[in-house]
């Protein structure tokens, strides 16, 4: 369940991981691209206009030539004239007189039709008065420009302006002074398409405009899609989709790794509070009365199932989970049994505690603080540590005393398996010891260990410990237990660890055999 939440949440980083980072690059790469592509319009644009200048200069220049001359209008002399300077002109398609109204000459000679003088167009700023998409008259059938003065005319060919649209990223429009767009006429496929009305900024085409005096040019292009960006961009971005998938896939079941650690379960247990207190039954070896229990921790995993201590209370112990872990413990004794607890003062709960708390003292404070307005005695609660607990001796016996005082009783666990023995038993105030399970195994075997068992049993007595035998199995070990005179048992032989509610109900079954305490009597009778 929880992998595959760990799971699913990768796969959507990695995912999330590379799109982002994709679309980023994609979107910032289409605008560098929608840049280049003004930059490249707005170059056009300058170009064209330059061009436009030239011409109109050049033709101007002729016209001006032409009208400062003095010759006898339409004579010889005057024609050759015209026509030498519209050779000299790279611009200049003709060049008529029409001082009377009507086209007299031109450089092909004395006119044969009385072609009427077109309209007097625009007064530019240099005196010339100038016409666009003049009708063509006596010049050749395409679009022409009329610049006059002085009763000359000089007619250009309008697609001059034009740059030949092979060279073109676009479309190309010219604006004469004044904002009449010039018209062409070629109508083949390949006409230069002068339709764009797009302005600058509009958002389906880029523009780039340029003007000066009076003339402007917008040299435009359909703008770049995005779609169309990544079609061109593909080749450079699938390495980069490729590698930031790869790297967020590694990345993510790193992260997967590292929150399935055992280090990493333990943590997100801690923080889902999943330890549950099972509590297995101490009874008095004389009389089999039942006289409290040992808080056993459970892990329960979110599917149910339960993990046994062994397998991480000493990670815990290793990397400082044990001190919330004890915690929960606390909380679930007071929790689960407080109600028994209250009811019978004869039975008490043994708690285990780490052996950092038993160093530090942090202990203390989390037993006051749980047990307070709880009606739960102090004598009720025992703490069982390990002899690892007291390697910081001084700090163990500043913790030791400090629970006596409280009333705690105080057992020391495992005993006889560390290298402790007789000089801390005779240093620490602790009230009770209990004999490891591997020294119970051991009663009425051949083993190295069976003798070890009766040595403990008489130091105990000897320091006035109370003795609880661990791992009780065996009828026959009860009965060598009993005979030494070893106080308390817990074991399979009387019963496994409980959950609460079972517990509770192993309690009453047992006080009906062994009589209803008297403060419960009185309890009752209220
Ligand atoms: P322990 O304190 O020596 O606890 C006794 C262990 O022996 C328990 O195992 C108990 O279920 C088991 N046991 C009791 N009677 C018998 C028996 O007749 N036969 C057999 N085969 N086993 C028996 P458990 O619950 O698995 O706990 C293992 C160890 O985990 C405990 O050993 C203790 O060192 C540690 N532990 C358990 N709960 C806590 C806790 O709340 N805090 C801390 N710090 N350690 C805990
Ligand atoms: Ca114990
Ligand atoms: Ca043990």
């Amino acid at each position: 369940m929880r992998r595959w939440r760990v799971i699913v949440v990768a796969v959507l980083l990695a995912m999330v991981g590379t799109a982002v980072p994709l679309a980023a690059t994609l979107y910032m790469s289409w605008q560098m691209a929608l840049a280049t592509q003004r930059e490249q319009l707005g170059r056009v644009a300058a170009f064209a206009l330059a061009r436009t200048e030239s011409i109109y200069a050049d033709a101007a220049n002729t016209l001006r030539s032409i009208a400062a001359t003095d010759f006898e209008h339409c004579s010889p002399g005057h024609i050759a004239h015209m026509r030498q300077l519209a050779i000299a002109s790279l611009a200049t398609e003709n060049i008529g007189y029409v001082g009377s109204g009507v086209m007299e000459c031109d450089i092909w000679g004395i006119a044969q039709q009385r072609i009427p003088r077109g309209d007097d167009g625009r007064l530019l700023a240099d005196g010339i008065s100038l016409t666009v998409n003049d009708k063509p008259r006596y010049s050749r059938q395409r679009p022409s420009m009329v610049l006059r003065l002085a009763g000359y005319e000089v007619i250009v060919d309008q697609l001059r302006f034009f740059p030949s649209p092979s060279l073109l990223p676009g479309s190309i429009e010219i604006r004469a002074p004044g904002g009449t767009r010039l018209v062409t006429e070629d109508p083949g496929p390949d006409a230069v398409p002068v339709s764009v009305a797009a302005e600058p900024d509009e958002p389906q085409a880029s523009a780039a405009r340029s003007s000066a005096m009076g003339w402007t040019v917008v040299a435009g292009e359909a703008r770049l899609s995005l779609a169309e960006h990544a079609r061109n961009a593909e080749l450079l971005l699938l390495p980069l989709a490729l590698f930031l998938a790869g790297l967020f896939a590694g990345l993510a079941i790193w992260l997967s790794r590292r929150r399935l650690s055992p280090r990493g379960e333990l943590a997100l247990a801690v923080r889902n509070r999943e330890f549950r207190a099972h509590y297995q039954p101490i009874v008095e070896l004389a009389t089999g009365r039942c006289i409290g229990a040992e808080a056993l921790v459970r892990w329960q995993r979110p599917d149910g199932s339960l993990v046994r201590p062994d397998l991480f209370i000493p990670l815990a112990e290793e990397t400082g989970f044990i001190g919330p872990i004890t915690d929960h413990m606390v909380e679930a004794v007071v929790r689960d049994l407080g109600d028994v607890l209250r009811r019978d003062r004869r039975l008490h709960i043994s708690i285990n505690i780490g052996a950092a708390d038993i160093g530090s003292g942090r202990i203390l404070p989390v037993l006051d603080a749980a047990l307070t307005d709880t009606g739960i005695e102090p004598q009720q609660i025992w703490l069982e540590a390990t002899e690892r607990g007291f390697v910081d001796i001084e700090g163990a016996r500043h913790t030791l005393a400090a629970l006596r005082r409280r009333g705690h009783m105080t057992a020391i666990d495992d005993f006889g398996t560390g290298y402790s023995g007789l000089k801390y038993l005779q240093r620490l105030p602790v009230d009770a010891l209990k004999i490891d399970k591997s020294f119970i195994d051991a009663v009425g075997t051949e083993a190295p260990t069976s003798h070890v068992t009766e040595h403990i049993i008489a130091m105990a007595r000897e320091l006035k410990l109370r003795i609880v035998a661990e791992g009780v199995e065996t009828e026959a070990q009860a009965a060598y237990l009993r005979q030494r005179g070893v106080d308390f048992a817990q074991g399979w032989l009387f019963s496994r660890a409980l959950p609460p509610a079972e517990f509770t109900a192993f309690c009453t079954r047992n006080r009906k055999t062994f009589g209803v305490p008297a403060n419960v009597a009185t309890q009752a009778a209220e």
